[in-house]
C-alpha cells in the first residue's frame, strides 16, 4: 500500500495537450477514480502513473519517491485493462503465473500464489482452460487476478467493466469493490461511466479537456458540484441559467423565466459564487429533490412551478418526467409508490424545496 502523489503533471502531444497541470494526492489504500467525458485525459494520466508515458512536465512521487523517470515494470503496479490484453494461446494459470516468472519467483511460490489469486476471483477450478474458453466476465477476473498476484503497491484499473453487460457489469463492480477492501490496496480507477465511480469510489477526480474540475468523495460531487460541467457530468440535474432578483438574508430569488422566481438558499452555493443582485447565475436542482405540490408544501421554503408533461417514463423503479416548464426543460422523477402515470398533455404543479436548489458562479 502506497500513497500516489502527482506534481503539476503535463502530458503534451504535439500540439495537443492531453493533460494539463494535475496535482493530486491519492491515499494510502483509497480507491480513487478517474471520471470524465472520452478524451478528457484520463487514459494519459492512468498511463503516465504506470510509466506507459512520461510526463511533459511534473513529478510522480510513490509513497514520497520520485518515480516520473522510472519504467513500467520498476514501479510494482498491476494494471488491468479495457481489453483484458491477455495471453490468448496460454491457460488461465499461465496468464496469472505470468508475471511471477518474469520476476523469477519459484515454482512452489508462484503455484501456491497464483492458486490464492484463482480463489480471490472465484476461479479455482479454471486454472487449466483456455482464454477462448471463458466467458467475458471470467476473462475480466483472469485479468484482475493477474494484476493482484504480484502484490502491487498499486492497482490500475482502465475501464475494466465496460466490455460486460450491464448486471454483470454491477456485480463485477461490487466484486471488484469488495477485493480491494479486503487487500487494502491503493486503487486508481478509471472509467466515463459515473454510476461506476459513484458506487465504487473513496474519492473521484472530474475531470474535462485534461483539467481537473473537482476532487472530492461521492457526495461531495454530487451535492457540491463546483461548476456547471461536474453539475450536468454527474447525475441527472436541472440546470438554468438566470439572474439574482432579489436577497433577503439567506433568501436568494432567481429570475429563470418572466414567470418563475427561484427561491434559493444563499448558504447552498458552489465555492466561488458571487452572490449579488443582478449577477447572472446557474441554478441546479436534482429530478429527485422535487415534490409533487401538496397543500402542506405552503409551510415550506421553496418555489411552486406549473409544468406540462411531454414525455413519462415508468422504468419500475421510478416515475420520470419530462416536462416544459414556461420555456424551460424540467426533469422529475419519484419513487414508483404505485401512483398513476401521469400522462402526456397534463399540467402538474411541482414544488422544487428552497434546500435543494444549488448555485453555481
Ligand atoms: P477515452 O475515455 O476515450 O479513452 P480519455 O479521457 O482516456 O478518453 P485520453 O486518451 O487520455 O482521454 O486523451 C486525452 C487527449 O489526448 C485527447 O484529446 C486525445 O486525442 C489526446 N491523445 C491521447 N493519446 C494521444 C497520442 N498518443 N497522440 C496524440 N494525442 C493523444
Amino acid at each position: 500500500m502506497i500513497d500516489v502523489t502527482l506534481e503539476r503533471i503535463s502530458k503534451q502531444f504535439g500540439n495537443v495537450s492531453g493533460v494539463n497541470d494535475v496535482n493530486v494526492e491519492i491515499r494510502s489504500g483509497e480507491f480513487f477514480t478517474l471520471l470524465g467525458p472520452s478524451g478528457c485525459g484520463k487514459t494519459t494520466t492512468l498511463r503516465m502513473i504506470a510509466g506507459f508515458y512520461y510526463p511533459s512536465a511534473g513529478r510522480i512521487l510513490f509513497g514520497g519517491q520520485d518515480v516520473t523517470n522510472l519504467p513500467p515494470n520498476k514501479r510494482n503496479t498491476g494494471m488491468v485493462f479495457q481489453n483484458y490484453a491477455l495471453f490468448p494461446h496460454m491457460t488461465v494459470f499461465e496468464n496469472i503465473a505470468f508475471g511471477l516468472q518474469t520476476r523469477k519467483q519459484p515454482k512452489a511460490v508462484i503455484q501456491e500464489k497464483v492458486e490464492r489469486a484463482l480463489a480471490q476471483v472465484h476461479l479455482t477450478t479454471y486454472g487449466s482452460r483456455r482464454i477462448d474458453q471463458l466467458s467475458g466476465g471470467q476473462q475480466q477476473r483472469v485479468a484482475l487476478a493477474r494484476a493482484l498476484v504480484i502484490q502491487p503497491d498499486l492497482l490500475l484499473l482502465d475501464e475494466p467493466l465496460s466490455n460486460l453487460d450491464a448486471k454483470l457489469r454491477e456485480e463485477t463492480r461490487l466484486e471488484i469493490k469488495k477485493l480491494q477492501l479486503e487487500l487494502g490496496v491503493t486503487t486508481l480507477y478509471v472509467t466515463h461511466d459515473q454510476a461506476e465511480a459513484m458506487s465504487m469510489s473513496d474519492r473521484i477526480m472530474v475531470m474535462q479537456g485534461g483539467v481537473v474540475q473537482q476532487i472530492g468523495t461521492p457526495q461531495e460531487i454530487y451535492n457540491q458540484p463546483v461548476n456547471r460541467f461536474v453539475s450536468s457530468f454527474i447525475g441527472e440535474t436541472n440546470l438554468w441559467e438566470g439572474i439574482i432578483e432579489r436577497m433577503e438574508g439567506d433568501d436568494v430569488y432567481v429570475r429563470v423565466s418572466p414567470t418563475i422566481l427561484l427561491h434559493a438558499s444563499a448558504s447552498h452555493t458552489s465555492p466561488t459564487c458571487n452572490l449579488r443582485v443582478g449577477v447572472p447565475i446557474a441554478v441546479s436542482f436534482r429530478p429527485e429533490s422535487i415534490k409533487e405540490a401538496e397543500a402542506q408544501h405552503t409551510d415550506r421554503a421553496g418555489s411552486f412551478i406549473t409544468s406540462l408533461i411531454k414525455v413519462s417514463e415508468f422504468t419500475g423503479v421510478s416515475v420520470q418526467y419530462i416536462t416544459d416548464a414556461d420555456g424551460l426543460l424540467l426533469k422529475a422523477m419519484f419513487v414508483n409508490l404505485g401512483h398513476q402515470l401521469r400522462e402526456r398533455g397534463e399540467q402538474v404543479t411541482f414544488f422544487i424545496p428552497k434546500e435543494s436548489v444549488y448555485l453555481i458562479e
